[in-house]
């Protein structure tokens, strides 16, 4: 009897532990399962990831069609904002970003502060910018990117209401003017940037250029499409 029941017992701890183990296993699996998973999500998720690259301060003689060219080799669409002062010569060139399908907006006719102009002058200065790009690809412009990013109340309003333009700030800063050189300006917006953000470059800087394509290289390898702001802006 004694023995019978210790029997029983030790087959008791036998199935236990068999219990045991089998949800150890079965935990083990499905964890290894869940992780690779997760790491299989991260590289092949579905969930789309977009960015935008703008050039300010164009168009330039040197670079821009440098620029031009790479954008259409890997098919990017990007925003430009022009001043108004650089485009007389340079009039092909702000026909070819349009015919390519890039955005064009305005960034002002010289690169003066506008916050610190009266707001009457800084509409008719953005207007007529504007005018000439309109002269130039038939387009009336609908967004702006003012200098420095330098904005206030006073503009918003009369810019807003009298030219119905809609400023475009940026997220990361590449700091392309300053830096000069490409490895660096790639690494900066490479840690700066998140999904949905806007990326200001220059297209007045062979770094700048060299750099836009190595950043399109590499974000798309990270699964980011790129787009132009207004499809950014649309809630
Ligand atoms: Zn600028």
């Amino acid at each position: 009897m004694r023995h019978g029941t210790s029997l029983a017992l030790l087959l008791m701890i036998g199935l236990f532990d068999m219990a045991i183990l089998g949800i150890l296993i079965l935990y083990l699996t499905v964890g290894v399962e869940v992780t690779a998973m997760g790491q299989w999500k991260e590289l092949h998720s579905d969930d789309p990831k977009y960015v935008a690259l703008t050039f300010d301060d164009g168009p330039n003689r040197e670079y821009t069609k440098v620029l031009l060219d790479g954008l259409k080799e890997r098919n990017v669409k990007a925003s430009f904002f022009l001043l108004g002062k650089c485009i007389p010569g340079n009039e092909e060139l702000v026909k070819l970003m349009d015919r390519d399908g890039h955005l064009i907006g305005v960034h002002g006719m010289d690169h003066r502060d506008l916050a610190k102009e009266k707001p009457e002058y800084a509409v008719k200065q953005i207007a007529e910018a504007g005018e000439m790009i309109r002269e130039v690809t038939g387009k009336e412009p609908d967004y702006m990117r003012p200098p420095y990013g330098s904005w206030n109340e006073n503009l918003e309003e009369a810019v807003g209401k009298e030219l119905l333009l809609v400023p475009v700030f940026w997220d990361v800063d590449s700091l392309d003017w300053k830096l000069q050189d490409s490895g660096k300006i790639v690494k900066k917006v490479l840690k700066d940037v998140e999904n949905g953000e806007i990326i200001l470059l220059h297209d007045e800087f062979a770094a700048s250029v060299e750099a836009a394509f190595q950043i399109i290289d590499k974000l798309r390898a990270k699964g980011y499409t790129f787009v132009t702001v207004d499809e950014l802006m649309v809630d």
